[in-house]
Order: C-alpha cells, then sequence, then structure tokens
C-alpha cells in the first residue's frame, strides 16, 4: 500500500480545486487557492488534486497551477496531484514538481474529442509518451489514467462495459500506475459499480485504482457505498460538491467530501479527516468564490449528537 494511505482503511482525495474550480465561471484568486488548500490538508486531507495543465485559454480559472502546485508541496505530507491532458501538460506538470499525474481517458470517443479533442489511437499515443517521458525523467512520478464516461456518457448515451473494460487493460499496458473509474456524467447505479470494479480488479489486478462519482443524480454516496463492497479504498470528491465537466454538458458536482468522509467515519472506515476543520475550510472556499452555490448535508445538518470516529479518532 502506498505511503499517503498507511494506516487509513480509505483515502479521500480532494479534486474541488481543479474539477471544481474548472467548472465554476468565477475565478478564484491564487491566494485564496493558497489558503483552502492549506486547510484542506490541515482538516487531513492527503492526496489533494490542485490544478490541471492545459492552455490557459482553455480553462483561465486553472491558469496559476504551476503556481499553486509549489504551494502545495510545501505542505508535509500532502501527495499533490494535477490533471494532465497531453504531453506538453505532463513536461509542464514534471517540472513543477508534482508527485502524481492522472490522465483524462474518455471510453466514449465522442467526449475524448470533445474533451481533448483526441481520438482513442491518439490518446493511447499520448499516454505512451508520458510514460516514456516519466520513465527517462521522472522517476517516481506517479500516473493514473482516469476513464472518463466508464458508466455512461451525455454525447454518446450508454457506454458498453466491454469497451470500458478494453481501454482500461490498454492504459495498463501503455505502462500507467494505475486505471480509475470516472462517473463523468453521473449516470452510474450501485449494481454497474460493483460489476466493473470487479472486472476492473479481475483483469488489472494491482493497477486498479479509485473512483470518481459525480452526483449528478443523486447516486453518488450509494455507488460509493457499492464500490466499498467489491473493495475499492481510493475516491474523489469536492469539498462542496462543487465541479462538473466543461465538455459534458449536463454534469454536475462530484460528491461532497463532507458527506463522503462523515459516511465512512460513520461506517467506521478511517479517514484521518477531521470533519470540524473540513468544514472550517470549506468557509474559505465560500469567500473565494462569493456567491457559488456549495452543496452538502451534513454542512447542514451538522453532526449528529454522540457521533464517534472511526476507531476513535481522526
Ligand atoms: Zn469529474
Amino acid at each position: 500500500m502506498e505511503l499517503r494511505q498507511q494506516s487509513l482503511d480509505v483515502l479521500v482525495s480532494e479534486v474541488g480545486p481543479r474539477d471544481g474550480l474548472q467548472s465554476v465561471k468565477r475565478t478564484m484568486c491564487t491566494d485564496d487557492k493558497f489558503a483552502w488548500i492549506s486547510a484542506l490538508a490541515a482538516a487531513g486531507l492527503r492526496e489533494i488534486e490542485v490544478g490541471s495543465f492545459v492552455p490557459p485559454k482553455l480553462l483561465p480559472q486553472l491558469a496559476d497551477t504551476a503556481a499553486v502546485v509549489a504551494h502545495a508541496r510545501k505542505i508535509p505530507g500532502l501527495h499533490v496531484t494535477a490533471l494532465v491532458p497531453n504531453l506538453r501538460g505532463a513536461q509542464a506538470a514534471f517540472a513543477a514538481g508534482i508527485h502524481k499525474i492522472t490522465l483524462p481517458i474518455s471510453v466514449s470517443e465522442a467526449h475524448s474529442l470533445a474533451n481533448v479533442r483526441k481520438t482513442h489511437a491518439q490518446m493511447i499515443d499520448e499516454a505512451k509518451a508520458i510514460v516514456a517521458l516519466r520513465n527517462e525523467q521522472y522517476a517516481g512520478v506517479q500516473i493514473e489514467a482516469g476513464m472518463a464516461t466508464a458508466f455512461g456518457c451525455t454525447i454518446q448515451g450508454v457506454v458498453p462495459e466491454d469497451d470500458t473494460m478494453r481501454l482500461a487493460v490498454i492504459m495498463a499496458e501503455c505502462g500507467v500506475d494505475e486505471v480509475g473509474l470516472s462517473d463523468t456524467c453521473g449516470y452510474a447505479n450501485p449494481a454497474q459499480v460493483k460489476r466493473l470494479f470487479s472486472r476492473l480488479q479481475a483483469e488489472l489486478g494491482g493497477k486498479a485504482g479509485g473512483a470518481h462519482f459525480h452526483n449528478t443524480r443523486g447516486q453518488g454516496l450509494a455507488n460509493v457505498v457499492a464500490a466499498l463492497d467489491v473493495g475499492v479504498t481510493t475516491f474523489d470528491a469536492s469539498q462542496g460538491g462543487i465541479g462538473g465537466c466543461p465538455y459534458a454538458p449536463g454534469a454536475t458536482g462530484n460528491i461532497v467530501t463532507e458527506d463522503l468522509v462523515f459516511l465512512l467515519e460513520a461506517m467506521g472506515l478511517h479517514t484521518g479527516v477531521d470533519l470540524d476543520k473540513l468544514l472550517a475550510a470549506r468557509e474559505l472556499l465560500a469567500k473565494g468564490l462569493p456567491g457559488e452555490p456549495l452543496y452538502g448535508d451534513v454542512a447542514a445538518a451538522g453532526l449528529p449528537k454522540g457521533f464517534a470516529y472511526a476507531k476513535g479518532g481522526v
């Protein structure tokens, strides 16, 4: 098990500063990002996706990602990750000192063309080139393939499970370290989640990665429980449920980090995250994005009387 997950039952990977901030119109200023990310780490989150190495013209909200990586790297114990759609982005991410990159690989080719303007064949070539660069110059940086639209696509509609598995296997063969499954558009249901993650584990073994769920149709936490049942131990989430995909029409936010941590701790699974501190970080998110709607039921209702963390502590 990797260092960042040691002593934890489940790794909660915060993606709000990337998935969230890319899909809101407002741009959070760099100093506010620094303060928010520091507060998220102080709450006990051990992995944070802090941005995306894409041309600033496409996502001006994330134009300061290199500076944000530099800040996040100074936080002791934090595993700093970023989204990287191509070789040029990977070069910038590696140079910035990233610990891990995630390549978005859309199972739906229509989504791939809309999201990264590349066919499957072109994305496979890109992944091979990125792995080669890492192997030559940046050994130690982790590479994950995030299989986008793995459970269905706003543009294509149904995404056959065999298509997801075939591309996942190709990505593993390209030399990435792990392959996760993303419900980019909020189409997944718990039965499908169990089937696909079981197949992923059977076919990829140790390279089978975590789950990235959106809550577009309210199935997010049900899908988490289904994934837990088949042994998934890493979950992406965004604080306040901000998020979406600019190229997946109708997609809304990720599952809410606060609600996910509550679910896991209440079920007896240790996350290392302090909910009071996490709610304090939420104040910084609200301050950095004034007027932006934030989601989450734990923030609204508070912790239940007598609530106890898994294993007796944070
Ligand atoms: Zn997402």
